[in-house]
């Protein structure tokens, strides 16, 4: 898969897209498989752009449970193999270099709303040089990697639903809570207590 699925699939071209792209692609040559199911693992540190192309490129998906969202608001990724807990961490430390003032006035007006098309160009054009020096960098210039050891999470496991007592809505049960002897879901729970 090529940058340009990952730009269908996340439905623009941006420098976070990028970074999660080097990142899923250096997991998979380090790692050597991609998840049909969840043989591979990803934990992501951060919810931006970057994940998307994660979860395209690795087969590690929020649907299938073998996505971990931390919300430490960093850029760090740990993959993990599953068949024999083969595990890296992934930190982004690259910085992206300085603007030169022009930009930096036209960063800045765009960030106070300014959507004039003199400034939407020049945001677009800045970040469009971004994505292509992610895009073109080495991997060691761009990460940090290490192998480490990482607790295998459990496969993402299937449970029963039940009828919450309140609104009739199916639920499963671990996301159940019992108000006054009623077995309900969360959002019914929260309205009744
Ligand atoms: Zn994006
Ligand atoms: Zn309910």
């Amino acid at each position: 898969m090529n940058f340009d699925d990952a730009v269908k699939f996340h439905g623009h071209a941006c420098p976070g897209l990028a970074i999660g792209y080097r990142v899923a692609n250096l997991a998979l040559e380090e790692l050597g498989l991609r998840a049909r199911d969840e043989e591979l693992v990803a934990i992501v540190e951060n919810n931006s752009c970057a994940i998307d192309a994660i979860q395209l490129i690795c087969g590690c998906t929020f649907g299938k449970g073998n996505l971990i969202f931390k919300d430490h608001g960093k850029q760090v990724y740990t993959f993990i193999r599953r068949a024999d807990s083969e595990a890296i961490r992934i930190a982004v430390k690259w910085a992206p270099p300085p603007e030169d003032p022009e930009t930096e006035v036209m960063w800045q007006r765009y960030s106070e709303g300014d959507r004039s098309p003199e400034v939407t160009a020049a945001v677009q054009d800045r970040k469009a040089r971004k994505m292509k020096v992610v895009l073109e960098t080495d991997d060691a210039d761009l990460f940090t990697v290490g192998r480490v050891q990482a607790e295998i999470p459990a496969p993402a496991r299937i449970y029963k639903s039940i009828s919450c007592a309140a609104c009739g809505e199916k639920v499963m049960e671990p996301r159940t809570r019992e108000v006054g002897g009623k077995v309900v879901c969360l959002p019914c729970s929260e309205e009744e207590g």
